[in-house]
C-alpha cells in the first residue's frame, strides 16, 4: 500500500523493518522467554529518532508525523511485540499529553530526555478498582503549600520498572469522579514514590507492567498536567493516541503470523506435497492478508486524521478493536497452520498467539472500544 504512503513514510518505514529485522529479531524469543528489558535495543532506537518520532525537533523529537510513527510502531512489533508496547507506551501515553497539554516549561524540562529515549515514560491510570471505569480513581493528590501531595496505588503501569518519567492521574476532587482527577508529571527519584509488584504474564514478557505505591509522595506544584480536574479529558484524548499505537502493534503481530505461515505452508509437505496446495491452507492465508489489508487501512486512516488535526475518537477505537481482533485471530490461524509444531517453542507463532491477546484487553478493552464507537454514532 506504498502508494497511499509518502517517500519520507517508505524510507522510514524501511530502516525501521532493516533495524527491527537485524537487531530485534535474533534476540526477541530469548528477551521473551527470560522477561529480559531490551534495553539496548530501546539505547540504539532512541539514538535513531524513533522514541520520538511525531515530535518537533525544537524539542528533541525526529519531526515526522502519526502515519511514520505507526508504521514504525507496526515494524518493531513485527518482530517483538514486547518491544513495540514499549515505543508505544512511551511516545503515545507519555510524549504526547506533555506536548499536547503541557506547558512551554514543562515541555523544555521534559520532553528532550523522553524524546531521545535517555529517559523512559510510563502511564498510570490504572488502579484496582479503576479499570475500564478509569474515573473511580482512589489515588488522591492534595495541594499543600507548593506541593501535590499524593497518596494510592497504581497499577499495570507498562514500563513501569524503567521508567523516569510518569504521566499519573490521581483524584483531586474525590467524590466527583470523572470531573474530579487531574493529571501529573511524576519523577521516579521523587520521595514516597516506589514501584510494587511486577506482574506474571502471558506474554510481552519483555515490557514489564508494575504496580507504582505512592506514600506522601510529594510533586511540585507546577507539575500538575493540564487544567486542574481536567485529567479526564487528558486520559480520554491521551488514549486515542495510544490506541493507534495499540492498533499498529497488533498489525505487526498479524502480518508476523501471515508471513511465517506462508513460509511454512510452502515448506511443510503432507500427502507428497506442500500444504500450500491444499484449499484449506490457502483460504486461511487468503482471509489473514485480507483482514490484516482492512486493519492497515482504518490504522493508516486514523494516523492520517490525527495528523491533520481532526476528532480521531471513533476512527481510533475502530481501528485499535479492528487489528487487535484481526491480529488475535490471525495468531491462531497461524498456529493452526503449523499444526502440533505451532504448539511448541520452536516455532514463533505461539509467542504472536500469546503476546496478540493483550491488544484486546489494554487502552480499553474490546468491549470499550465497541462503546466509544457505538456513543459516537449515536450522538
Ligand atoms: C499487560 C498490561 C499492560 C497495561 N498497561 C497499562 C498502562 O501502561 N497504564 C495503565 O494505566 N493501564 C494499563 N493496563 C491496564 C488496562 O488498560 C486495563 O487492564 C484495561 O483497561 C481493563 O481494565 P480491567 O483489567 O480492570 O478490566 P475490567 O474493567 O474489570 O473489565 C472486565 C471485563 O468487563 C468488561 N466491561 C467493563 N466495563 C464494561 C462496560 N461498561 N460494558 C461492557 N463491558 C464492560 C471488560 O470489557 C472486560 O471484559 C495494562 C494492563 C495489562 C494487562
Amino acid at each position: 500500500m506504498d502508494f497511499l504512503l509518502t517517500e519520507e513514510q517508505v524510507m522510514l518505514r524501511d530502516t525501521v523493518s532493516k533495524f527491527a529485522k537485524e537487531r530485534i529479531a535474533p534476540v526477541a524469543s530469548d528477551n521473551e522467554k527470560n522477561h529480559r528489558y531490551p534495553a539496548d535495543i530501546i539505547k540504539e532506537a532512541g539514538e535513531m529518532g524513533l522514541m520520538g518520532i511525531a515530535y518537533p525537533s525544537e524539542y528533541g523529537g525526529a519531526g515526522m508525523d502519526y502515519v511514520s510513527y505507526f508504521l514504525a510502531v507496526e515494524e518493531i512489533s513485527r518482530w517483538c511485540a514486547s518491544t513495540g508496547v514499549i515505543v508505544s507506551a512511551h511516545s503515545s501515553l507519555v510524549c504526547d499529553p506533555i506536548y499536547r497539554f503541557g506547558t512551554e516549561e514543562q515541555k523544555q524540562k521534559f520532553l528532550p530526555d523522553l524524546l531521545s529515549g535517555r529517559k523512559i515514560g510510563s502511564f498510570s491510570l490504572t488502579e484496582a478498582g479503576a479499570g475500564s471505569d478509569s474515573g473511580a480513581t482512589k489515588t488522591t493528590a492534595v495541594l499543600k503549600g507548593d506541593k501535590w501531595v499524593l497518596n494510592g496505588s497504581k497499577l499495570f503501569a507498562t514500563n513501569g520498572k524503567e521508567a523516569e518519567v510518569f504521566v499519573l492521574i490521581a483524584s483531586t476532587n474525590p467524590g466527583q469522579k470523572t470531573r474530579g482527577v487531574s493529571a501529573f508529571i511524576v519523577e521516579s527519584n521523587t520521595p514516597g514514590y516506589k514501584i510494587g509488584k511486577l506482574e506474571k504474564k502471558l506474554g510481552i514478557k519483555s515490557s514489564s507492567t508494575a504496580e507504582i505505591i505512592l506514600e506522601d509522595c510529594e510533586v511540585p506544584k507546577d507539575n500538575l498536567l493540564g487544567d486542574l480536574n481536567k485529567g479526564f479529558k487528558v486520559a480520554m484524548v491521551t488514549l486515542d493516541g495510544g490506541r493507534l499505537g495499540i492498533a499498529s502493534q497488533a498489525l505487526g503481530i498479524a502480518r508476523a503470523s501471515f508471513e511465517d505461515s506462508l513460509k511454512y505452508a510452502k515448506e511443510r509437505h503432507q500427502f507428497d506435497e506442500p500444504i500450500a496446495n491444499f484449499q484449506a491452507i490457502q483460504w486461511m492465508l487468503a482471509d489473514m492478508w485480507v483482514e490484516y489489508e482492512a486493519a492497515w487501512l482504518l490504522t493508516w486512516r486514523a494516523s492520517m486524521m490525527k495528523d491533520k488535526g481532526m476528532n480521531y475518537n471513533r476512527e481510533a477505537a475502530m481501528a485499535k478493536l479492528k487489528a487487535s481482533e484481526v491480529a488475535m485471530k490471525a495468531a491462531t490461524t497461524a498456529i493452526q497452520i503449523h499444526g502440533g509444531y505451532g504448539y511448541t517453542e520452536d516455532f514463533n507463532v505461539e509467542r504472536y498467539f500469546r503476546d496478540a491477546k493483550i491488544t484486546e484487553l489494554y487502552e480499553g478493552t474490546s468491549e470499550i472500544q465497541r462503546m466509544v464507537i457505538a456513543r459516537s454514532l449515536l450522538s
